[in-house]
């Protein structure tokens, strides 16, 4: 038996000052049930935890350590910068350094305004869309998150999912009511609302590789019918690629399918492990932002130094030539072998997909296209299965609704003690089904 007799204690001090004992819902493990673990430190693949287990983790702090937690060149960055002083309120050479890292490799963009979150992101994006279309409503997907926004906390995906409620408290019907959820992949529900709504939607926002309800790949189609329409009834086509940007490729999820959107979201990778978002897109609309433009949009530690330091120093890794062939070869040949060794263990409802460093295990025959699809997987045996890994020595994701992520140290060492892992609970599974 795991010991877990200090992550124990700490989560119940924990939860007498902290409500749930968390500051994100997932880590409370509330979907999976049993004690989460508190981590005391990481390094390349690895977390160790209060009580000294290592596990392999397959969730890179739901995306950001995708060149391995502790990266000694991110470290120094942050050394370095810190060094100087942690914060000015003021402009700093860095952030137009990090604005051109990514203008240069995200196709769809000509500037840049940095956040402290994805969230901050999102909600920027929309209001950005409202103020210059002058028009309000706001399209969104089905299973698609956008952070903790107010009005996009409809229909929202795996945190959302995995409590059970369909929308979130302390949101006025009034704020939802100017959402509109449309499913996922569904060509002819998006003709139907352009068709009688166009002239009132100031933006649609989607995650153009959904994340937040496990791992779903648009049809091309989709998107192209998406921005079709969006130029058509000039609506801003906002792409969340908080989760897909630097994570799928290179160029993001646009780049992948060939899609221009007008503004586009990002946070996770490009912070490298600090907090950080941008709002970023094209020239016309990002400069309606104060103070050149009527939209307000601020922070106090926006574009923070050493924030900054460890967004390019990860950037500057992660936009190597070499860089994303390597974690896509690792994350597709992983996916590959765990396939493999649950057909050869006899388990019938699994299957898996990836995209650069991003992975979905779906306890289901066949892989999902809409959220429908991914609601209907044995969410039973996936709870098993994530304890069974936990206990050895692997850390999925804490839901079945969310997807995995894998890091350029994941590869050797790594992915071999996750499917040597995989392969034990398979059997550990079907041995206590046929006592
Ligand atoms: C994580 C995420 C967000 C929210 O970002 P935070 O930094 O958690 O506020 C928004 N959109 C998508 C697609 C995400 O995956």
């Amino acid at each position: 038996m795991q010991n877990t007799k200090s992550s124990k204690q700490f989560f119940e001090k924990a939860k007498t000052c902290i409500p749930g004992g968390v500051n994100s819902p997932v880590r409370a493990f509330n979907s999976v049930g049993g004690i989460p673990r508190f981590i005391r430190s990481a390094k390349g693949p690895f977390l160790y935890d209060v009580d000294g287990n290592e596990y392999v983790d397959t969730i890179c702090s739901w995306g950001p350590a995708i060149v391995g937690h502790a990266n000694e060149t991110v470290i120094s960055a942050i050394r370095e910068s810190m060094n100087l002083g942690l914060s000015f309120g003021a402009p700093t050479e860095g952030e137009t350094r990090l604005a051109e890292i990514i203008k240069k490799h995200l196709p769809a963009t000509d500037m840049v305004r940095l956040t402290s979150s994805g969230t901050e992101a999102t909600m920027s994006a929309i209001r950005l869309a409202r103020g210059y279309t002058n028009k309000t409503k706001i399209v969104k997907f089905e299973g698609c998150y956008h952070g903790h926004v107010d009005s996009l906390l409809v229909k929202a995906g795996s945190g959302l999912l995995t409590l059970g409620n369909p929308t979130s408290g302390g949101v006025p019907d009034s704020f939802a009511a100017e959402t509109i959820v449309l499913p996922y992949n569904n060509l002819e529900k998006l003709n139907d609302c352009f068709n009688l709504l166009g002239d009132e939607i100031a933006g649609v926002i989607i995650e153009p590789i959904a994340g937040n309800m496990n791992l779903v790949k648009p049809d091309q189609d989709f998107l192209k019918c998406l921005r079709e329409q969006c130029t058509k009834y000039n609506s801003v086509l906002i792409f969340d690629e908080v989760m897909t940007g630097f994570r799928v490729s290179m160029g993001g999820a646009q780049e992948i399918y060939g899609i221009d959107p007008d503004l586009t979201t990002l946070g996770k990778v490009i912070g490298g492990g600090m907090p950080m978002g941008a709002v970023t897109g094209k020239k016309q609309i990002m400069e309606y932002l104060a103070p050149i433009g009527p939209v307000y949009q601020a922070g106090t530690l926006s574009g923070n130094p050493v924030a900054v330091a460890a967004g390019i120093a990860t950037l500057t890794i992660v936009t190597k030539e070499d860089f994303f062939p390597k974690l896509t070869k690792i994350t597709s040949e992983f996916t590959r072998e765990l396939e493999k060794i649950a057909k050869e263990n006899n388990i019938r409802s699994f299957c898996c997909d990836s995209v650069g460093g991003m992975f979905g295990i779906y306890f289901r025959q066949t892989i999902p296209k809409t959220f429908e699809d991914m609601m209907d997987s044995d969410v039973n045996f996936f709870k098993i299965f994530f304890h069974e890994m936990l206990a050895n020595g692997v850390y999925l994701a804490p839901s079945p609704y969310e997807a995995g992520f894998l890091s350029v140290s994941h590869e050797g060492e790594a992915i071999t003690k996750i499917l040597t892992a995989a392969e034990s609970s398979f059997k550990s599974i079907n041995a206590k089904k046929n006592k």
